[in-house]
C-alpha cells in the first residue's frame, strides 16, 4: 500500500494515522474477499452488502455516506450533501491539493465517508487502481493515496450459436465486451455478419480483472476457439519479450492479415488523398477521397485482400466502379474508372486477394488512365497510403520456444470441460 501525506504530523496523529490506514485495509481486504456470487456483467455492480461480512455490515453501514457526483458537480456541492459545509468544504479541498486536485472529480464516480470516534474519513476511488483518503483528526485535514487492490480469476466459456453470437456467449456467462473482443480476434477469418451459421461454436478462455468493489473492469482473452461451418480457427495469446501482446495461430502465424500494398502495378501516383483540391474537369474544389495510380490502359487490377463484391456497375463520375466489402467487415475498398471487370465478376460474390477483379481505364470523369482506388473503414474514405500496415508477421523464430512455453498452458486449459471459474489469483 502506497501513501503519501500532504502535511507534517506529530506521533499521536500518525498513530490515528495508522488507524486509518488500517481501517481502510479491512475494508478493502473486505471488498476483495467477498466472491462474486454469480458472473457479473461489465456495467452492474454487486449490492453493497453482498461485499461485505454480515458482524461489519451493521457497523459499517452505521458510519458509511456515499454520495455520488453527478454531471455538473463541484466538490463542495458535493461535501455539502456529505454534511461538510462552509470553510471545512474548503479545507477538504486545500489538504488534498498536494496529493490531488478534487477540482477533477467526476460524475459517476462516488465519494464515501466513514464516521467513527469523533474522526472522519472520506474515500474517493480515483480509478481501479488508486483511492484517494482523506481524514479529519482535531480539526484537521490529512491527505494520502492509496493503491487498490484488483483481483483477477480465469474463467472458461464455451457455446454453441443458436440465435445470435451475442446471446449464445451472454448464455455462457461472456459480457458484450468480451464477446466483442473475440469477433475483434477472427474478424480477417470470419464474416460474423454473414457466415455464421446454426450449430457454430466457441470456446474462450480468459480472465476478469476486479476493482476492490467487486466491480469488473476488464476482461483478457487468452485463447479461443471458433468452429464455423465445420472450419475451426483457434487463436493465443502471445507477449512478446517487449511486453507487445499479440493474436497467434497455435502454430505462430498472426491472426491479422495483412492487404497488399497496392491493387495494380503503377508506373506512378498521379494523385494523392487530399480532403480539398481543384478537380481538373469540373474546376471547382472538391475533396479526393483516394489515390490515383497511373498505369497503362488494360493493366489488370487486384483486390487487396478477401472480402465480397457489394457493388459492380457504372456509378456517375466514378465509371466503371467495384467496391468490396472485406472479411474485416470493417473495411471496404473501391476501384474506379476501369476499362471493363473481370470475366463472372458479379454482386455478392467472394473475391479472394490478389484475385483480378477489373482491368484499368478511363471511366466516368477521368483525363487520362489510371486506377482511382478508396480505402474505407466504416464507409469513410482515409489515406490509403497512410493505412497503418497490418503487422501480420508470425512469430519470429528466436521467440518461437517462448511462444510454444507461453501457449501450450494456454491451449490446453481451452481444451478442458467448461466450468464458471477456473482460479483466483
Ligand atoms: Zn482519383
Amino acid at each position: 500500500m502506497a501513501r503519501r501525506c500532504g502535511t507534517q504530523r506529530g506521533s499521536k496523529s500518525r498513530r490515528s494515522w495508522l488507524m486509518g490506514v488500517v481501517l481502510l485495509a479491512i475494508v478493502g481486504v473486505l471488498f476483495a474477499l467477498a466472491e462474486p456470487t454469480h458472473v457479473v456483467n461489465a456495467t452492474s455492480s454487486l449490492p453493497h452488502e453482498e461485499w461485505l461480512k454480515p458482524d461489519v455490515q451493521g457497523m459499517l453501514r452505521a458510519s458509511m455516506r456515499k454520495e455520488r457526483i453527478r454531471s455538473g458537480d463541484n466538490i463542495i456541492a458535493v461535501l455539502e450533501r456529505l454534511g461538510i459545509t462552509g470553510d471545512d468544504a474548503y479545507r477538504v479541498v486545500r489538504a488534498a491539493k498536494p496529493v490531488y486536485a478534487l477540482n477533477r472529480i467526476r460524475a459517476g464516480h462516488e465519494l464515501t465517508m466513514a464516521r467513527h470516534d469523533g474522526d472522519l474519513d472520506l474515500f474517493y476511488e480515483i480509478d481501479a487502481h488508486t483511492r484517494l483518503h482523506l481524514r479529519k483528526e482535531h480539526g484537521a485535514w490529512h491527505a494520502a493515496l492509496a493503491e487498490r487492490k484488483t483481483s483477477s480469476r480465469r474463467m472458461l466459456a464455451a457455446g454453441v450459436i443458436h440465435d445470435s453470437l451475442f446471446e449464445s456467449a451472454a448464455r455462457a456467462g461472456l459480457d458484450s465486451r468480451t464477446t466483442m473482443n473475440l469477433v475483434d480476434i477472427f474478424s480477417w477469418d470470419i464474416d460474423f455478419a454473414r457466415d455464421m451459421r446454426d450449430g457454430d461454436s466457441f470456446r474462450v478462455l480468459y480472465d476478469e480483472l476486479y476493482d476492490d468493489e467487486g466491480r469488473l473492469i476488464a476482461t483478457k482473452i487468452l485463447a479461443a476457439e471458433f468452429i464455423n461451418q465445420g472450419q475451426r480457427f483457434r487463436a493465443v495469446l502471445f507477449t512478446g519479450p517487449d511486453g507487445r501482446e499479440e493474436y497467434f495461430t497455435p502454430e505462430g502465424r498472426s491472426m491479422r492479415k495483412a492487404y497488399l500494398k497496392a491493387p495494380v502495378k503503377f508506373t506512378r501516383i498521379s494523385s494523392r488523398f487530399r480532403l480539398r483540391r481543384k478537380h481538373p474537369i469540373l474546376g471547382f474544389t472538391r475533396a479526393h477521397r483516394g489515390v490515383d495510380y497511373a498505369a497503362p490502359m488494360g493493366t489488370p487490377v487486384h483486390a487487396i485482400g478477401d472480402g465480397r463484391v457489394r457493388f459492380v456497375g457504372w456509378k456517375g463520375g466514378y465509371g466503371r466502379f467495384v467496391l468490396i466489402q472485406h472479411v474485416n467487415r470493417a473495411h471496404s475498398t473501391a476501384y474506379a474508372h476501369l476499362s471493363r471487370f473481370a470475366r463472372g465478376l458479379h454482386r455478392g460474390m467472394r473475391v479472394r486477394q490478389g484475385q483480378i477483379i477489373g482491368y484499368v481505364g478511363m471511366s466516368g470523369l477521368a483525363t487520362g488512365p489510371h486506377l482511382h482506388f478508396e480505402f474505407r473503414v466504416r464507409g469513410r474514405a482515409i489515406d490509403p497510403l497512410t493505412v497503418k500496415r497490418v503487422p501480420s508477421r508470425p512469430v519470429p523464430k528466436s521467440q518461437m520456444a517462448r511462444f510454444k512455453q507461453q501457449s501450450a498452458p494456454l491451449l490446453a486449459a481451452l481444451e478442458a470441460q467448461p466450468v464458471t471459474m477456473l482460479a483466483w489469483e
